[in-house]
C-alpha cells in the first residue's frame, strides 16, 4: 500500500497523526508480520479507525492483525466513554466471539488409542455446521434470561458449576446487558443455537500440552507437559450477528453526521452518551452473555462425551475450565490517558483482554500471577497460552493477539486446497484427527491459510504484552 509506516523501535511502527485523524495509529509486529499486514486492507481501515471521535493514545494494531469489516481484526481503539463514540463495526459481527480452555488430569498416553472414538462422540454430540439446533432448545422465557444472566443462568439450570463462573472473564456475566435492546429476530435466530458451534473458523479442539516456558506461571495455571486440555473457539452466533446488523442499519441512519465525517461507512458509530450508544451497548452486552453460555454448554457435552468415552465421572478427570476469553467486545474500562485516568469503551475486535497482575477485574485465582490469554494456532499448529504481560496497560489498554491471523482468503484456500486430502495428510502425519460437516471448510480453514503464530506470539512475548506460558498441540479437532 501507499501508507508510510514510521519505526518507532523493536516490533513497534506508527502512522503519525495527520489531516482529519484524531491519533495517530501503530501496527505492533515483526518485519516478518509486517510483510503480510501490507498486503491488504489494513493498514488502510487502521488510519480510519483514527477518525473515530475521542480515540485515545492510538488505534492500535496487532501482531495478527489483518483486514475486516470496517475495523481490522486484530485492531484495538478505545474510544472516551462520555464524549467519544461506539462503534459496532470495531466490535465485529460475532459478538464476544471467543475462546475457553478446559484444562484434565488425563495425559497424552491415556489418550492414545481413543482418537478416533473421542473425535467421533465429540462430533456427534455437539452441534455443528449450518443447520439449526443447540444443547438446549430455548423458549422465550430462556432466550431472556439467558440475555439477561448469562453463565448465571448456567449454573441454574444445571450446565456450570460456581467454579467455572469463577473462571470465565467477568465471571460470564454483563450487568450492563440490556435484553430488551436485542430485537426479536435477532432473539430468534439464537433460539435454537444455545449450545452451538456454528460453522467454518468455529471449533472444538482436544489438544496436548506440548511446551512450558513459564513453569511458575503454569502451575498457577495448572498446566503441565503431556497433559490433555480442550480449545473450545465459538461466539453469539445468529444472535450476535443480527444485532450487529440491526444496530449498523440504525446508527447509519441516526448518526448521518458523523457517519459522512468517517473515511468508511463501515466505521458507522454512535456518539457516547446517544440513546442508540446505550442501546447498542445493553445489546452488545446480552448478546456477550449469550456467548458465553453457548461455550459452557459446548464444554458440558464435552465433558459428558469424555465421561463415556474413558468411561470415569468428569469430576475425576478434574475437567476445569482454565478461563474464557472474549476476542470480539467493547467494554467500559478505566485506562490512564495522558496522566488521567479516563473511562474508555475499549473495542478488541479479534484481541484478547490481556490484563497483568493487580487489574481489579481480574479473578481471585488470577489477581497475583496476570489472566490467562489463549491464542489458537491452527488445527495443524500450536496454540498457545500466555499471561497478561506488565506492558500491556501501556501499550495497547491490556491487550493482545487472538490467533495467528489469516493469510489467504476462503476463496483462495479452496482452489489451493482439498479437504479430504488436508485431513488424511494430518492424520497421517501428525496424528491429527480432524471431522468436519463438510470437506470445504477444512480447505478454507488449512494449517497454511494462517500466519506463524508462534511469531505472532514471539511479538506479544518480547512486547511484553502477553508472555508465553505454555503451547500445545491438535489431537482430535471439530469443525462445523
Ligand atoms: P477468528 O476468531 O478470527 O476466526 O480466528 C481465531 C484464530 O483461531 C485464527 O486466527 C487462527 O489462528 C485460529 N484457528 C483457526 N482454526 C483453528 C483450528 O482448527 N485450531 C486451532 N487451534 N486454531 C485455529
Ligand atoms: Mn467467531
Ligand atoms: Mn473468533
Amino acid at each position: 500500500g501507499d501508507i508510510e509506516l514510521r519505526r518507532v523501535r523493536e516490533h513497534v511502527w506508527e502512522i503519525p497523526r495527520e489531516g482529519e485523524m484524531n491519533a495517530p495509529a501503530r501496527v505492533l509486529a515483526s518485519e516478518a508480520l509486517l510483510d503480510h499486514i501490507g498486503d491488504d486492507k489494513t493498514l488502510e481501515q487502521l488510519r480510519n479507525a483514527t477518525h473515530l471521535p475521542g480515540i485515545a493514545n492510538h488505534a492500535i494494531c496487532m501482531p495478527d492483525g489483518h483486514q475486516g469489516y470496517g475495523f481490522p481484526v486484530g485492531g484495538v481503539g478505545a474510544t472516551d466513554a462520555t464524549d467519544g463514540c461506539i462503534s459496532p463495526g470495531a466490535v465485529g459481527y460475532d459478538i464476544n466471539c471467543g475462546v475457553r480452555m478446559m484444562t484434565t488430569n488425563l495425559t497424552y498416553e491415556d489418550l492414545r488409542g481413543h482418537e478416533e472414538e473421542l473425535v467421533d462422540a465429540l462430533f456427534e454430540a455437539v452441534p455443528s455446521g449450518l443447520g439449526g439446533g443447540g444443547v438446549v432448545k430455548g423458549d422465550a422465557e430462556t432466550i431472556e434470561d439467558i440475555l439477561a444472566r448469562g453463565m448465571r443462568w448456567a449454573v441454574d439450570a444445571g450446565y456450570a458449576t460456581e467454579d467455572d463462573l469463577a473462571h470465565c472473564e467477568d465471571e460470564g456475566f454483563r450487568d450492563d446487558a440490556r435484553p430488551e435492546f436485542v430485537s426479536q429476530k435477532a432473539k430468534d435466530r439464537g433460539r435454537n443455537q444455545i449450545g452451538s458451534l456454528g460453522s467454518g473458523n468455529h471449533f472444538l479442539e482436544v489438544q496436548r500440552v506440548t511446551d512450558i516456558y513459564r513453569e511458575d506461571v503454569a502451575e498457577s495455571f495448572g498446566l503441565e507437559a503431556d497433559q490433555i486440555v480442550v480449545l473450545i473457539h465459538c461466539g453469539s452466533r445468529g444472535l450476535g450477528h443480527q444485532t450487529c446488523t440491526d444496530y449498523l442499519r440504525r446508527i447509519e441512519k441516526e448518526h448521518k453526521d458523523l457517519l459522512d465525517e468517517l473515511p468508511d461507512k463501515e466505521l458507522a458509530a454512535a456518539p457516547a452518551g446517544s440513546e442508540l450508544a446505550e442501546e447498542y451497548y445493553g445489546a452488545m452486552c446480552a448478546a456477550i452473555n449469550f456467548a458465553w453460555v453457548n461455550r459452557q454448554l459446548i464444554m458440558h457435552r464435552t465433558r459428558e462425551v469424555f465421561a463415556d468415552v474413558f468411561d470415569r465421572d468428569w469430576r475425576d478427570m478434574e475437567m476445569r475450565l482454565l478461563y474464557d476469553v472474549a476476542h470480539n467486545i467493547a467494554k467500559k474500562e478505566v485506562h490512564e490517558v495522558d496522566g488521567e485516568e479516563r473511562e474508555l469503551y475499549v473495542h478488541r475486535k479479534g484481541a484478547t483482554r490481556a490484563f497483568p497482575a493487580g487489574r481489579p477485574e481480574l479473578p481471585p485465582a488470577y489477581a497475583d500471577v496476570g489472566q490467562p490469554v489463549i491464542i489458537p494456532g491452527s488445527m495443524g499448529a500450536g496454540s498457545y497460552v500466555l499471561r497478561g504481560g506488565d506492558r500491556s496497560l501501556d501499550l495497547t489498554f491490556g491487550s493482545t493477539a487472538h490467533g495467528a491471523g489469516r493469510l489467504m482468503s476462503r476463496t483462495k484456500a479452496k482452489q489451493e486446497y482439498w479437504g479430504e486430502t488436508v485431513q488424511d495428510e494430518l492424520r497421517e502425519q501428525e496424528k491429527i484427527y480432524v471431522k468436519a460437516q463438510s470437506g470445504a471448510t477444512v480447505a478454507e480453514e488449512a494449517p497454511g491459510v494462517y500466519k506463524d503464530v508462534d511469531e505472532v506470539v514471539r511479538v506479544s512475548d518480547e512486547l511484553g504484552i502477553g508472555d508465553k506460558v505454555a503451547r500445545t498441540f491438535p489431537v482430535c479437532n471439530i469443525k462445523g
